[in-house]
């Protein structure tokens, strides 16, 4: 039997549709509407895309959007100096900077100089730190975005076997992070893997996230896991498809996500969530 598709595109809009509902309760009580402020460094096409996504999104909620584009030659003192201005507006509840950064400019430096209290994509070491201490104050949001749709599922994380494919800081470790404080029983695979089929047929939650096209295939996972695929990759004849073989692979799962239209929007309607939690953070004291 196919797999049942999680829909991130339906699913984000209901989400996005639930935040502008509580942003304007919000807004009636404490007079507080949440603010994100988008900040774009140069004029990279992809992150340029992404921003206007972001901002759209942003703006039918009914958050208030404070848009800074910077060119590419902008300095780290300038990149610096508009996010201390940021910091201290309040007015302004989450702070995005778009990634990635112009070489001249060291992105750790200035992830750093985000306020925790603003750190709406949950970058900060002090929010990494709290998120593996399991107290999260911002989770970042695509690794958000997975759990919601591995738990869409319906089926118990705890005692599961997952599987995660990729390490990276912003995907693959904090969803692994994430599927361990539920319980799961977690393995991170990565480059330097041995066997890596055959660890992935044992998953019964398989997240993939390492930027390979059409990576995972049917023979790598077990009938009627959880697939949930982060990837984006653009094929050469201009196809955007994920790190699993959908079509084969949804055959053999019993949820899986696709590409595009899965974990993309979602990332989005996180970085929603995020910012209304803080402005609600912000209201309460
Ligand atoms: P990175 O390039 O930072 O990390 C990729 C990871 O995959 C690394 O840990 C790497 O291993 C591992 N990897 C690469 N090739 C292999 C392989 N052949 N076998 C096993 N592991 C491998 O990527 P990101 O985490 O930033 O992104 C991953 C994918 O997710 C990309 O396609 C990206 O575009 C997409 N993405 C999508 C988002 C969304 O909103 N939908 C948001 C963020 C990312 P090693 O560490 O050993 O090098």
């Amino acid at each position: 039997m196919s797999a049942q598709v999680i829909d991130g595109k339906a699913f984000a809009q209901e989400i996005r549709q639930g935040i502008a509902q509580d942003i304007e309760a919000l807004v009636g009580q404490t007079g507080v509407r949440p603010g994100l402020a988008v900040v774009l460094v140069g004029d990279d096409p992809a992150s340029a895309v992404y921003v206007r996504n972001k901002k759209k999104a942003c703006d039918t909620a009914g958050l208030y959007v404070d848009d800074h584009t910077l060119p590419a030659t902008a300095t780290q003192e300038e990149l610096l100096k508009l996010i201390d201005q940021l910091n201290a507006d309040p007015r302004i509840h989450g702070i995005l900077v778009q990634l990635p950064l112009p070489s001249q400019i060291d992105s750790p430096t200035v992830l750093n100089a985000v306020s925790p209290d603003k750190d709406a994509d949950g970058f900060h070491p002090y929010n990494i730190g709290r998120l593996v201490t399991g107290d999260p104050l911002f989770v970042p949001c695509t690794p958000k975005g997975v759990m919601r749709m591995i738990e869409s599922a319906g089926q118990t994380i705890e005692g599961k076997r997952a599987m995660v494919l990729g390490r990276s800081n912003i995907v693959g470790k904090p969803v692994a992070m994430l599927l361990m404080h539920r319980h799961a029983t977690v393995t991170i695979c990565h480059s330097r893997t041995k066997d890596l089929p055959g660890m992935c047929r044992e998953a019964d939650i398989l997240v993939a996230a390492i930027g390979k096209a059409q990576f995972v295939k049917a023979d790598m996972v077990k009938p009627g896991a959880v697939v949930i695929d982060v990837g984006i990759n653009r094929l050469d004849d201009g196809r955007l498809v994920g790190d699993v073989d959908f079509e084969p692979v949804k055959e053999k799962a019993g949820w899986i996500s696709p590409v595009p239209g899965g974990v993309g929007p979602m990332t989005i309607a996180m970085l929603l969530v995020n910012t209304l939690e803080a402005a609600k953070r912000a209201a309460n004291g």
